[in-house]
């Protein structure tokens, strides 16, 4: 198995993004001037394994607009074919995609792509509710006409510390498990690799790892409390077993997957 890290530019978040206050302000002050972070990675995946290339999330493009929380910094040159380029891979390769939940510096990249793309039935059906429906108008983020993703359950009983999965390999190396709490129906794929550590391609589950260690729920969170079990099932997973613990937005996520430095 080999585990490509993409890179599709940079963003700019607010400090109130990264380090929320609670109560009202919580999503509040998102809108507010605040302190902007240093540009931070927009990662996707790509997994070789078993013969297939499977995409986990595609990145964000140069047509991408600035939102009141997050400055965007992507050229074309950065978009995933580029990134994917830079690893030796090619698009036309890909079998699928993964997303890991629906926004869209994780999705604008599928313009690109051809393969058949799979979201978690919770996020497709959280999508298509009547508040994400107004933010895209208001974000400036509607879903392009060509988004028809497949649908998947976690039926597949629990992972570890992880109630909910599904096998996305047929030997089971590859896994979804359900992480909810940036969006309703987020979910993180486990790939465990060929010493046998788990590589777990978080997404946004949090920004960072110091985000995972202070237990501490995210802004945009619809119920922070469900994002708060969440953080804390990872935490328990990560104290099972030796794992490689990968945000998208987390600077250090390529040192990380580089020298398979797992959670202490
Ligand atoms: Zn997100
Ligand atoms: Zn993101």
């Amino acid at each position: 198995m080999k585990i490509h890290l993409l890179r599709t530019g940079t963003v700019r978040l607010k400090h109130s993004f990264l380090f929320p206050s609670r109560g009202v302000r919580r999503q509040l002050d998102l809108f507010l001037p605040g302190e902007w972070s240093e540009p931070v990675p927009i990662h996707c995946w790509a997994i070789e394994h078993d013969g297939r290339l499977l995409l986990v999330d595609s990145g964000e493009t140069a047509g991408v607009k600035d939102v009141p929380f997050a400055r965007f910094q992507v050229t074309p040159e950065q978009e995933l074919p580029a990134a994917m380029a830079a690893s030796g891979l090619a698009l036309q390769d890909v079998s699928e995609v993964v997303l890991t939940h629906h926004h869209g510096d994780h999705v604008d990249g599928l313009i690109h792509v051809r393969a058949p793309v799979l979201i978690h039935e919770e996020e497709l059906r959280h999508l298509r509710t009547a508040f994400p429906s107004v933010m895209r108008r208001v974000l400036r983020q509607p879903l392009p006409p060509y988004f028809a993703p497949r649908t998947f359950a976690l039926d597949g009983g629990p992972f570890g510390a992880f109630a909910r999965s599904r096998a996305l390999s047929d030997d089971g190396r590859i896994l979804a498990v359900g992480t909810p709490g940036h969006t309703p129906g987020h979910i993180s794929v486990i790939c465990i690799d060929d010493s046998g550590r788990h590589v777990m391609l978080a997404g946004d589950a949090t920004d960072t790892l110091e985000q995972l260690l202070a237990l501490r729920a995210d802004a945009v969170a619809p119920d922070p409390k469900v994002h708060v079990a969440t953080l804390e099932a990872i935490k328990a997973h990560c104290a099972q077993h030796p794992t490689v613990y990968l945000p998208s937005h987390d600077p250090q996520t390529a040192e990380r997957l580089a020298g398979a430095i797992t959670v202490a």
